[in-house]
């Protein structure tokens, strides 16, 4: 009999587990504390989103739908793309995914060859490095700060992708419409396919959001990636779209199919009523979401930390080295002990991150005020 052990697959070291994961878990052990480690939306999924769902499940829509979406919601995105990001898509150009995160592992997979170099701005969302691993990619990080000059600096002949996320998670940056064109030109310029994540683009407190897709040149460059779990604080019910044109779509068709075999159908008739009619939740959310912002920027910069207002998304990514040292590890733990104060330390979003921690202002305004008054304290 054999008795060599089993193993997983060789790709696997490749991945990694979130940090916040643990985090959470210490967090869970303890009690009162001030949760900001968080990435979910405060409030319930709105009510007539919910309602959708039931009534798709009493009409009996149970049953397997197209792989790529049912028809009418593939008609509502494709409106919503008309009109709230200037990209002109047909149906074909739309594909239903399992949110966020699923679609931009099927974006990844479709473009990224082993050895292909991945350019992206870092502090990043932390599952980018690990998908453009998976592939056999490279990651090559830009610093924010140097977003104008830092990707000439970095192409070289074999980078393929270029990864954008705007508004960002973790810093909360928009990038402009000015500096969105001169990525465009340089992905033009160099030939490059762009991964376009919007997850945030509902979540704009100043400035405007503009779709990579949508400027002159793009739009057959770009795969773009949308989510509903941030909009419609739906983060449990795993639906977001991707939208690109050919070749990439018809990759993306078969990495669903054979990934997922399409987004469970009653799910699909709730982002249907979402994105058909979500528009006076989006002003509404938004409002909350700034009140919170403002709490929690004037009591960090109290405090004696250094954070500029984010524009955008629900994170603040405060430099606490003044206050707390430069490793962002222990300062996470002295924030904790000392205000109850739980976040994300910085690093944990790449090197850049260092020095920083995260904060997340998605929570009740009961949270927010808690934490105004513990940094009071600190
Ligand atoms: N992109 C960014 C930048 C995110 O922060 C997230 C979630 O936190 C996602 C994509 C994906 O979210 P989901 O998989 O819930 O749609």
């Amino acid at each position: 009999m054999l008795t060599t052990a089993l193993t997983t697959a060789e790709r696997i070291a490749l991945l990694g587990f979130s940090d916040i994961v643990k985090i959470r878990n210490r967090v869970l052990q303890m009690r009162d504390v001030i949760r900001l480690e968080g990435g979910e939306p405060f409030m319930g999924t709105p009510d007539f989103v919910k309602q959708a769902m039931k009534d798709a499940l009493d009409a009996g829509q149970t049953r397997y739908a197209p792989s790529s979406g049912i028809p009418q919601l593939l008609d509502a995105i494709r409106d919503k793309l008309a009109a709230q990001n200037r990209i002109e898509a047909t149906t074909d150009q739309i594909i239903v995914v399992s949110g966020g995160a699923h679609g931009l592992f099927c974006a990844f997979q479709t473009t990224v060859n082993p050895g292909d170099e991945v350019l992206f701005f870092s502090p990043y969302w932390t599952p980018i490095r690990d998908q453009v691993r998976y592939c056999g990619g490279v990651p090559v990080l830009v610093p924010w700060e140097e977003r104008l000059t830092g990707l000439q600096a970095r192409v070289t002949d074999r980078t393929r992708v270029l990864y954008v996320n705007s508004p960002s998670n973790p810093t909360g940056i928009v990038l402009t419409r000015d500096e969105l064109a001169s990525i465009a030109r340089f992905a033009v310029e160099h030939n490059l396919i762009v991964i376009a994540d919007e997850a945030y683009e509902d979540l704009i407190y100043d400035g405007e959001h503009v779709s990579l897709a949508s400027l002159p040149g793009m739009f057959e460059r770009t795969i773009t990636v949308y989510t509903l779990s941030k909009s419609f604080a739906m983060t449990g019910w795993r639906i977001g779209y991707v939208v690109a044109g050919e070749p990439f779509m018809g990759a993306l068709r078969k990495i669903v199919l054979n990934s997922i075999n399409g987004v469970s159908t009653p799910t699909q008739f709730a982002a249907l009523a979402a994105i058909r009619h979500g528009v006076d939740h989006l002003a509404e959310m938004r409002d909350e979401y700034r009140r919170r912002r403002d709490l929690m920027v004037a009591a960090l910069n109290d405090a004696g930390f250094v954070v500029p207002s984010p524009a955008g998304a629900f994170y603040l990514f405060p430099d606490v080295r003044a206050r707390l040292g430069n490793d962002s590890w222990r300062a996470m733990e002295q924030l904790l002990e000392r205000t109850l104060i739980a976040s994300v330390p910085g690093v944990v979003f790449g090197a850049e991150g260092e020095g920083h921690l995260r904060m997340s202002f998605s929570t009740s305004i009961e949270t927010i005020e808690r934490a105004v008054e513990a940094l009071h304290k600190l």
